[in-house]
């Protein structure tokens, strides 16, 4: 079976946040007090996000990625990606921010996780810690070169700020000329947790005017069609570059992806609020036909891009933290 929209999009891919706990503070994400942690019991069980798993690879789901919140902070993250190894997914990826990440390389390697999403924001030690508002950077770092040294595929990701982390934009490129490794650039989005709109003069073609003046051989690479990022390469280097309109949101016409939040909700735009919550259903006794007819009925009414789903929030406006959707 497949999962087709009101606009003809196939979804096959899910965005599952395990939990809305971080241990780093990066100002573009949450607010330094951090955000109110939901209860543990209101988190999906991993018996309950297992149940999810099969039905919606009976939907046509094959790709997932665990993140959060920082899901290593999730107990027993790697039983749970253990049992997902044993799913009828075909591939399994991770976001992390690479704190807590090191020590379970060699795990990851052998559950077969197919790439790393590892979040770094800045080379420099001091930027770094102004960004995420705590002293990590050398265990990130460890945990990149454990990454590269395990050869699972892993990419950058750097969200660009204005006034923050510009002069890191080139230093953090030219790790694609030294490793085989994906470096992508993000458009700061609001999703900052205190309801400030972010100034973004760093769009996806001021970050691609920069990068060009100093590569003048950054050229297209050709991508999936569902693929988030524009992708570059630069002669020379052994790794790509990539550009995320996460703000200006271009690439919604292509979306193949669903969000559960770490609460159950499920979000067929980032954007939007949510449709219907599948750990309540769970749990109010609805048997797997009825969630995959809510699943079906939800991805039936999705909006045409994330300004439509924006401007449909009973609530207002973005507000909330990253951490509590699952980025
Ligand atoms: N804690 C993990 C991490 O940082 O990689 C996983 C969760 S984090 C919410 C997932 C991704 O969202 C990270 O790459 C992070 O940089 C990105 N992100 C968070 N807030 C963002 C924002 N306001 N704008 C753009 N990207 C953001
Ligand atoms: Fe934590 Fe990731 Fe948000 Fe940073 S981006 S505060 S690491 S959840």
């Amino acid at each position: 079976m497949k999962l087709i929209d009101n606009h003809g999009r196939q979804i096959n891919y899910l965005r599952l946040a395990v939990t809305d706990r971080c241990n780093l503070r990066c100002f573009y994400c949450m607010p330094e007090k951090g955000i109110d942690y939901v209860e543990r019991s209101a988190l999906m069980s991993f018996e309950e996000l297992m149940r999810l798993v099969d039905i919606v690879t009976k939907l046509g789901i094959t790709k997932l990625r665990v993140t959060g919140g920082e899901p290593f902070l999730r107990k027993d993250l790697l039983g749970f990606l253990q049992m997902l190894k044993e799913s009828n997914l075909e591939e399994v990826h991770i976001t992390t921010n690479g704190t807590l990440t090191h020590d379970a390389v060699p795990q990851l390697k052998d559950l077969g996780i197919r790439s790393v999403n590892l979040s770094l924001d800045s080379l420099d030690r001091n930027r770094f810690d102004l960004i995420t508002r705590r002293d990590r950077f050398e265990t990130v770092w460890r945990t990149f070169i454990q990454l590269l040294t395990y050869k699972i595929p892993t990419k950058i990701n750097m969200v660009v700020m204005n006034g923050q982390n510009i002069a890191d934009l080139i230093p953090m490129a030219e790790l694609a000329r030294k490793y085989e490794v994906d470096v992508r650039f993000i458009e700061e989005m609001p999703f900052n947790g205190t309801g400030s709109t972010p100034d973004v003069p760093w769009t996806f073609r001021t970050i691609h005017d920069h990068l060009k003046a100093h590569f003048p051989t950054l050229a297209l690479i050709p991508a999936a069609e569902s693929s988030t990022a524009s992708k570059y390469s630069v002669q020379g280097f052994k790794g790509s570059l990539g550009i995320i309109a996460a703000a200006s949101r271009t690439f919604c016409g292509s979306c193949n992806r669903l969000r559960v939040t770490p609460q159950g909700m499920l979000r067929t735009c980032l954007y939007g609020e949510g449709t219907f919550n599948l750990k309540d259903m769970m749990r109010a006794g609805a048997t797997d036909p009825q969630i995959m007819q809510a699943i079906v009925e939800a991805v039936g009414n999705r909006a045409k891009d994330g300004f439509e789903a924006e401007s449909s929030r009973k609530n207002g406006i973005v507000s909330e933290s990253m951490a509590s959707i699952g980025g």
